[in-house]
């Protein structure tokens, strides 16, 4: 589907903040790589079922280090990440881990050795957001759909106006190369990708 870039119209500040559009944010999962959604609750993906509650520290059984100290992909054969994660399962007796390739993506199950569950880092690396993409050498992300609609609409305008909320809005806060008129188009071209990309992946809020 080719969209027309939303431009010329005059646009108002609707005010808020980043947190204010949309309830939820699409990251990586961190099990299966596919469009999952983090909301308060914490991450929940319909592609694999994984889910998590962030306010609670995975079961402390389930913590594994590769046996390996140089463990490699078996598909790539490019060096795993060595370090503590909460998958391991046992599977004919053996301890084994499940380890997402960060170099591609392949997921499969390693030997692993018990390891304690961390308690004063948090227990899973940072979640990837999934709506990113590069803009003029930048980060251009969206957290969900409202959140790209309300930014498309602003960058495309033509006229932005001040809302009647005033102060430090997401708007107001938009980088500088954001908002920068030379690059307008490429900003509405990246939220365009993003765009396709959501729908590619089933976003649907
Ligand atoms: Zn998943
Ligand atoms: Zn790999």
């Amino acid at each position: 589907m080719t969209r027309d870039l939303p431009t010329h119209h005059r646009a108002t500040d609707p005010g808020g903040y980043v947190g204010s559009f949309g309830s939820v944010t699409w990251v990586h999962c961190p099990q299966c790589n596919k469009a999952a959604r983090k909301g308060r609750g914490g991450v929940s993906c319909a592609h694999c079922g994984h889910r998590t509650i962030h306010s609670k520290m995975p079961r402390p059984d389930r913590w594994a280090l590769p046996r390996k100290r140089h463990p490699v992909c078996e598909q790539c054969d490019q060096e795993l990440p060595h370090r503590p994660a909460p998958t391991a399962h046992t599977v004919d007796g053996e301890l084994r881990m499940t380890i997402i390739c960060p170099h591609c993506d392949h997921k499969a199950d390693y030997p692993a050795v018990r390891a304690s569950s961390p308690q004063s880092r948090p227990p899973y690396e940072p979640l990837r957001r999934f709506l990113e993409t590069q803009v003029a050498g930048e980060t251009l992300w969206v957290n969900n759909l409202a959140h790209l609609d309300a930014i498309e609409q602003w960058i495309g305008a033509a006229v932005r106006e001040r809302g009647d909320r005033p102060g430090l809005t997401m708007m107001a806060r938009l980088p500088r190369w954001m908002k920068a008129s030379t690059n307008r188009e490429k900003v509405l071209r990246g939220l365009a990708n993003l765009r396709e990309r959501a729908q590619r992946a089933g976003i649907d809020e």
